[in-house]
């Protein structure tokens, strides 16, 4: 995707979706904080959402509030939303360069750095929000993370998850696997080539091109986020089924990644304050999100009589062999990509073998 695009991508719902609703704001404290006149640090933040963006940026607010009040008015940060100070696809090197000394987007956007980025955002059929915030901060995801973004001078750290993904709207029925051949859907990412793979062909479309083409028949179907964000789009309005589940993206995780000389020059006590502060945005994020699609699930069908398909077992299974043969060349070509693509699939299956033991059976109730 390129720059331009990729800011016009979000422009759509930053207009549709700001003024919509009332967040599930945290509550702010009652008495004066005693912080002091003048900040230590004056830090910047670059973001990869519009100003205000629902959810993605209201949280990177929350985050800069947080840690203004946690540091006792030590360290002051400006959140910048996209093109306001940069575009949206340069925080990666204004952040490294230190012209900013925080970042919030996904690591995935990254891929042109190294193809291991994806690994630490969204696979397909790879770990729901839960199961990656275990590999990240318990099973040894964030050390190769930092091994990583080391390589680039930052450091980052999980600063929320969109959860579980809708697989998105379609114009077509979608009853078999020979039904994805050449189909038009957009559809970003490792989902876009795994779609490639079933025949059908990945469209990139800006934001405010997709409500457009789909109405119009350029594309046939489009992924975007779930519930919430989707009912801002307006997506059904003009598409006849929405499928479920989201195989592409399972629980993304968003990141905050910060320069890491910057960050290491800090006393200690605002590190852990920084990464502190993440690990609340990474909670409030899934949780906001996880509250707001379920109100508008309902609304979808209640309201708007949207039509909820499942994509069969059969479509699911095949997406998931095309899924490991792309994964394993990406593993191949590159050894760090390896590296990290070994960890994840390892620890991905012990915790699926948990997981049957567990919820899978608390879900069939
Ligand atoms: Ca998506």
């Amino acid at each position: 995707m390129d720059r331009k695009r990729f800011i016009r991508d979000f422009s759509v719902a930053a207009i549709g979706g700001g003024a919509l609703l009332t967040s599930c704001k945290p509550k702010s404290q009652t008495h004066k904080e005693s912080a002091p006149a003048e900040a230590e640090y004056k830090w910047k933040m670059v973001t990869t959402w519009p100003p205000n963006f629902p959810v993605l940026g209201e949280a990177c607010q929350h985050f800069a509030d947080w840690v203004h009040k946690m540091s006792s008015g030590e360290m002051l940060i400006k959140v910048y939303g996209a093109g306001e100070l940069i575009p949206g696809l340069e925080v990666f090197d204004a952040v490294s360069s230190g012209a900013a000394e925080i970042g919030n987007g996904a690591s995935y956007y990254w891929a042109g750095k190294s193809p291991a980025t994806q690994l630490f955002t969204a696979v397909p059929f790879g770990m729901n929000a839960q199961q990656m915030n275990a590999w990240i901060y318990c099973g040894g995801g964030l050390e190769l993370w930092k091994e990583l973004y080391a390589k680039f001078g930052l450091i980052s750290f999980p600063a929320g998850n969109t959860g579980m993904q809708m697989a998105g709207w379609f114009n077509k029925e979608i009853n078999d696997i020979s039904d994805l051949k050449g189909l038009k859907m957009r559809i970003p990412g490792l989902g876009g080539k795994v779609l490639a793979k079933a025949g059908g062909t990945a469209v990139l479309s800006s934001g405010n091109e997709i409500y457009t083409n789909l109405e119009r028949g350029v594309i046939d179907a489009t992924e975007w986020i779930g519930p919430y964000h989707d009912y801002v789009m307006g997506f059904h309005k003009i598409a006849r089924y929405y499928y479920s589940p989201g195989w592409h993206e399972p629980g993304s995780v968003l990141e905050n990644m910060f320069n890491l000389k910057a960050f290491n020059e800090l006393p200690e006590h605002l590190q852990v304050i920084l990464e502190t502060a993440s690990a609340r945005m990474n909670v409030w994020v899934i949780s906001e999100f996880e509250a707001k699609n379920n109100m508008y699930m309902e609304k979808l069908v209640r309201e708007e009589k949207v039509d909820v398909r499942k994509l069969d077992a059969d479509i699911l299974n095949q997406l998931k062999k095309y899924t490991t043969e792309i994964l394993e060349d990406m593993a191949e070509a590159d050894e760090f990509t390896g590296k990290v693509y070994k960890s994840f699939t390892s620890f991905a299956g012990n915790i699926r073998n948990w997981a049957a033991y567990s919820e899978k059976l608390y879900h069939e109730l």
